[in-house]
């Protein structure tokens, strides 16, 4: 194998909403108070430990923190976890995303107007979590097409999305609740960040045959690039860091697709570039496709 090109996505780095998270956090550690991030802030390890030695503790419940700080992160909380941060007497920094919170507006406005709130996204993300605090009692989470076609038929509906969700599911099930609702309203909430990251997943996926996506296994948008990937027919291999990289992975490639999830930093990326060309500048091993850890 040798020189091995790396073809990096046009679109790579934190979105905008990651990075206010991260940058209030850090700010909020460098006050001397004991910080607790509600949840991790991003779902990437090097950001975590990053963290984690300026002092940041993550905590999965509001109770655990005694005192201090606790940062929202760009995911949004539920209205009670809010009131339960203040009642405990601890600050709040909300590192909520604007894109977020204008979908919590939606869903309590939905709410308020008596649709029955129709979510398309994961029922136990955080962010899906926090939008069900707004949607009022009756309201109901969908994720897949199967899901969508046992709702039964509503007199209002309100659709909006968990804001990783793929652009084309959002639009099939609109189509859908449209012929079960006899009235809806549609607040398209899936984020436009993440709709131009799967764009350049696909674009890249036009290019090469095998594509690294990085990004936290947790990271929803970081999932659907590789599952996008894959749906093209592409080689996807999710990974979190360059340490998981195998040399068998590029046999045969003269060029390899990179792409970061919207919570993967550039550095972690560019890291992981440098790692598949130094890969692609080995001999091969035996001129067999041996697995080869990458640790050059
Ligand atoms: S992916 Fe979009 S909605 Fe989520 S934090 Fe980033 S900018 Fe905000």
């Amino acid at each position: 194998m040798s020189e091995m090109h790396v073809l990096l996505a046009r679109e790579n780095g934190f979105c905008f909403g990651v990075k206010k998270a991260v940058e209030l956090t850090e700010a909020a550690a460098e006050g001397g108070s004991a910080v607790h991030n509600l949840g991790q802030v991003v779902h990437n390890p090097t950001i975590s430990r990053r963290l984690a030695d300026r002092g940041v503790t993550v905590i999965r419940d509001v109770g655990e923190a005694k005192d201090g700080i606790v940062v929202v992160r760009a995911h949004g909380v539920p209205p009670a976890v809010r009131r339960e941060i203040e009642e405990r007497g601890l600050q709040c920094v909300d590192a909520t995303c604007s894109l977020v919170l204008r979908a919590q507006r939606f869903t309590t406005q939905l709410a308020d107007e008596g649709y029955t709130v129709v979510i398309l996204g994961t029922p136990d993300h955080p962010e899906v979590v926090g939008l069900r605090g707004f949607a009022g009692r009756d309201h109901v989470v969908v994720e897949t097409e199967e899901q969508w076609n046992a709702l039964p038929k509503m007199k209002k509906a309100g659709v909006v999305a968990q804001s990783t969700q793929p652009p084309w599911a959002f639009t099939a099930l609109v189509a859908h609740v449209a012929t079960i609702a006899q009235e809806m309203k549609v607040f398209n909430t899936v984020c436009p960040v993440t709709v131009k990251r799967q764009v350049a997943a696909s674009d890249l996926a036009e290019q090469v045959r095998t594509i690294v996506v990085v990004g936290g296994r947790n990271s929803a948008n970081t999932r659907e690039l590789a599952n996008l990937a894959r749906m093209r027919g592409r080689n996807a291999h999710h990974i979190e860091s360059a340490d998981e990289l195998h040399a068998e992975w590029f046999a045969g490639e003269d060029t390899v697709g990179l792409i970061g999830g919207t919570s993967t930093p550039m550095d972690t990326l560019l890291e992981v570039k440098r790692r598949i060309e130094a890969l692609g500048a080995q001999p091969p091993l035996g001129g067999s496709t041996e697995r080869a850890a990458a640790t050059a």
